[in-house]
């Protein structure tokens, strides 16, 4: 059989087993530019950080914001071109092993019960999910891409390398079986996320006043990725404070805005715009775990 009928081949059978509610998660992401919200979000969020910026002196529009565009459309690609196999991979393994089993007991909730408990559920292996990425070495050499920012900004958030991706998206849809949602509530509650952490990424100076001790903010999250020491693993929350608070991992102070980033670890952008160069410097993040592991290099922390 030539290569290009085996290609052919491969896709259809992914398109055969991926369930179809993951198939319309992962295939919206296809549409994002064409849905105006999206840049009724992006405008709000660039706006707020003009009028309260974390860091005064770092422009809206930079080149870190284009370095995590980049990253944000390599993982919209990734999105639609190879997740929703993973998840099928994932949801017949999940369907073989436990025999399709969801919660009994939720089984009579109503639908907004069940996506209230999916999501504490989801938010808690998150934040577990991230504490590993910074206690077990071979995590955070994948983790540290994200982590290498200075400059954060709202594209940080996707700034993920799709090693750590996968997992979290393993992660997020195992309780969503377990909990038998809708197509529409696994898209609800995976939307409301990614623009809660999109928000949560920008350079905003904001403790949302009395929610900070319920929801993870710009300030709380910005302490997760301090150059400083002290502030060194700590604040793993991703939606909920929740956790952090009740695993001692909460720094306990919500006034205080550091620089970001990893000592030694620092991907400058190009100088010009020279397409060529500012894919090739996604290349060197991409390979920059693979790498480390070769060489068996303890990571900077
Ligand atoms: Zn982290
Ligand atoms: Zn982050």
């Amino acid at each position: 059989m030539q290569l290009s009928a085996a290609v052919v081949a491969l896709v259809e059978w992914l398109r055969r087993i991926t369930p179809v509610e993951i198939k319309q998660y992962y295939w919206a992401a296809m549409e994002v530019y064409r849905n105006p919200w999206f840049y009724i979000l992006v405008a709000a969020i660039l706006l707020l950080e003009f009028i309260r910026p974390a860091m005064r002196g770092q422009r809206v529009f930079s080149r870190a914001l284009v370095q995590d565009f980049i990253w944000f459309n390599f993982d919209l690609m990734f999105k639609v071109a190879a997740l929703p196999a993973f998840i099928g991979i994932l949801h017949i393994g999940y369907t073989h092993v436990t025999g399709g089993f969801t919660l009994p007991l939720l089984r009579a909730w109503p639908l907004g019960a069940r996506v209230f408990a999916s999501f504490i559920v989801f938010d808690f292996l998150q934040w577990f999910h991230h504490w590993v990425r910074h206690r077990v070495t071979v995590f955070w050499h994948f983790h540290v891409i994200h982590h290498s920012q200075h400059e954060m900004n709202l594209f940080t958030d996707l700034r993920v390398h799709s090693v750590e991706y996968i997992i979290a998206q393993f992660l997020t849809f195992i309780p969503m079986f377990m909990f038998g949602l809708t197509p529409f509530a696994i898209v609800t509650v995976a939307l409301v996320t990614a623009w809660f952490t999109r928000f949560n990424h920008a350079n905003i100076r904001t403790n949302l006043g009395p929610l900070r001790y319920l929801v993870v903010t710009p300030q709380f999250h910005r302490i997760h990725h301090s150059i400083e020491p002290r502030h060194r693993d700590l604040n793993f929350g991703v939606c909920l404070t929740i956790w952090d608070r009740a695993f001692g991992t909460l720094y306990p102070h919500y006034d205080e805005y550091p620089a970001t980033g990893v000592e030694g670890v620092f991907f400058a952008t190009p100088g010009g715009f020279s397409p060529r160069a500012w894919l090739a410097g996604l290349g060197r993040q991409f390979l920059y775990p693979f790498r480390q592991l070769r060489r068996r290099r303890t990571p900077a922390r």
